[in-house]
């Protein structure tokens, strides 16, 4: 059993709904839930461990003067190169404004102009101004700071961290729990939290790869569990590369925010020539995955890339850009005066687990929203500041979805031993995991082949077959079902880029839909092919 550390008086065992994760999406939840009552379970303290407090551009909402929900939706649906759902896209913009407000009323502190209106910046690809932000590039961390304070304040919520969730237990049809290891996942015993309701809200999959933007517990281990419980995964070969994370060495690494070249930031390479006026009109600006390609470009030819923002913000850099500041000064590169070495890195998940317009997953009594989730709105490439904006909408939507459709509580006996059946390692350390990351950032990449899908494929079997660690398993199940989904789109769209099928192809103007049964048989066939 739990200790009494973990039960606050007000609960008494009587919750029946569980949120996986304390990033943005599961906070929201349960705030929207009070007061009936729920448990966060999250692998690291709530505001660490959560690509949300690291977010640096802010949240879209159509707010402006000018601005419509149709522009906004045009926006995403452009950027999602031809597969969005545009359904689900009207409904997420379209409630957007009353999340912000409902932002606000949690404390936020979203910069205002001096009539006390909400500043609206512009990003790439919006054809607004439409993002409200704090402080320059401080929005996650405040948005999360914000929340975490009206979460501690809420008796309805209860949050136990350093649980890592390993398992989604299944009875029939139905989701009827999860089973949890404490202290960060490092303890010998694992719980078992019956629920009625579980909330899937673990974040991406950043950690799949050797760079990454995102910190280590966004390691697909939501996405592998769910699909191993037998729900539906939607379009996983959609990764989104960010085009500059500052090249320092670091694990993850730093970014530097599109809002710098937004204000006017040029990429150069080591000969100081500015290589993406040669490949799309666009230059600095043209949509993530090409910028993203072109700064690969560059890297892997020695030339390196660099973000030049010496001229464009130069001595302003300090107050506008804080935290990437901080960053590079940590690093020795002062950006006032010196261009900043950059490189692609994993930066968001377009796929996820299948959601509907209520963030119903595909199995009865799992809901799931953020990223871990694909609920179609990003199509093949997310438009900046669509995802916080993506997490807020559905979390909300699945916390009236719960409340219409599940009665008062009923008292259950949470927090049982569930006894031991695996080591107790940080299994994020370990060497098969570094294995795996340097796998999928050679073969499952910026760019991929038919031939290098094909080796990564194999070598996840490998991988799987000789480590048989359950949190392991969640993870490399994720790599597998972005494996084969890239494998199988002889194309090239959005995100997913395979210079043996550079354009797009029209029979592959849909998205992708895929059960780990699935997933298992194309590998092995793909085991049982010829060597490519
Ligand atoms: C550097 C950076 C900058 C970004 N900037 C922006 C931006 O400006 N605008 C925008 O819209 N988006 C931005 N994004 C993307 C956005 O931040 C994320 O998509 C969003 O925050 C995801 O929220 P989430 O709640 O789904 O996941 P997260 O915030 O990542 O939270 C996931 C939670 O789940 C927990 N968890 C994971 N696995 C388990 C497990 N097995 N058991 C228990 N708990 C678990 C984690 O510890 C964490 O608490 C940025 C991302 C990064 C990395």
């Amino acid at each position: 059993m739990l200790t009494d550390h973990f039960r606050p008086q007000s609960f008494n065992g009587i919750d029946d709904i569980v949120i996986v994760g304390g990033g943005l999406a599961g906070l929201f939840c349960a705030l929207k839930l009070a007061p009936r009552p729920v448990t966060i379970l999250a692998a690291a303290p709530i505001g660490y461990g959560a690509s949300s407090a690291w977010a640096q551009g802010g949240i879209a909402a159509a707010m402006s003067k000018g601005d419509t929900f149709e522009k906004h939706v045009a926006d995403t649906v452009a950027a999602g190169a031809g597969i969005v759902d545009e359904k689900m896209t009207r409904m997420m913009v379209a409630e957007g404004p009353a999340r912000i407000h409902d932002l606000l009323e949690f404390g936020v502190p979203f910069d205002r102009d001096l009539e006390g209106k909400l500043l609206l910046s512009r990003e790439a690809a919006h054809s607004e101004r439409r993002i409200v932000r704090v402080k320059g590039d401080m929005a996650g961390k405040s948005i999360m700071e914000a929340l975490i304070a009206a979460v501690r304040n809420t008796p309805s919520i209860r949050v136990i961290e350093g649980y890592v969730v390993e398992e989604l237990v299944r009875e029939g049809r139905f989701i009827s729990g999860v089973i949890a290891r404490p202290d960060a996942g490092q303890s010998k015993s694992r719980v078992s939290f019956p629920a009625r309701a579980v909330v899937l809200c673990s974040g991406g999959v950043g950690h799949l790869y050797a760079v990454t933007t995102n910190p280590w517990e966004a390691c697909g281990q939501g996405v592998g569990m769910a699909a191993r419980a037998g729900a539906i995964i939607a379009d996983p070969e959609f990764v989104q590369f960010h085009p500059t994370a500052i090249d320092i060495g670091k694990d993850p690494a730093p970014l530097a925010t599109e809002a710098l070249r937004g204000d006017g930031a040029t990429l150069i390479n080591s000969e100081g020539r500015r290589f993406m006026l040669d490949i799309h009109p666009d230059g600095e600006l043209a949509p993530r995955d090409i910028v993203s390609r072109g700064v690969f470009a560059e890297v892997q030819a020695g030339r390196g890339a660099f973000l030049d923002c010496t001229k464009a913000v130069g001595r302003h850099f300090p107050e506008m850009f804080p935290t990437v500041y901080a960053s590079c000064m940590a690093a020795g590169i002062d950006p006032v005066r010196q261009p900043i070495p950059v490189t692609p890195a994993v930066h968001y998940h377009m796929g996820g687990v299948l959601t509907d317009g209520e963030g119903r997953t595909s199995i009865d009594g799992l809901w799931a929203a953020g990223e871990v989730t694909s609920t179609g709105v990003h199509g093949a490439n997310r438009l900046a500041s669509n995802s916080l904006l993506e997490a807020v909408v559905f979390a909300a939507r699945i916390a009236e979805n719960i409340k219409g459709s599940l009665p008062a509580p009923k008292l259950t006996a949470w927090g049982d031993n569930a006894g031991e059946n695996d080591d107790p390692v940080t299994v994020e350390d370990s060497p098969p995991f570094k294995m795996l990351r340097q796998l999928m950032s050679d073969c499952v990449g910026v760019v991929r082949t038919r031939e290098s899908l094909t080796r990564a494929i194999r070598g996840i079997a490998e991988l799987e077959r000789t480590n048989k660690r359950l949190r392991f398993a969640n993870i490399v199940t994720t790599a597998k079902l972005i494996a084969i989904a890239a494998l199988q789109r002889t194309e090239s769209r959005g995100g997913h880029f395979r210079a043996d099928c550079p354009d797009e192809r029209p029979e592959w103007r849909r998205r992708t839909y895929l059960t780990l049964a699935q997933a298992e048989r194309l590998a092995a066939e793909v085991a049982e092919s010829e060597p490519a």
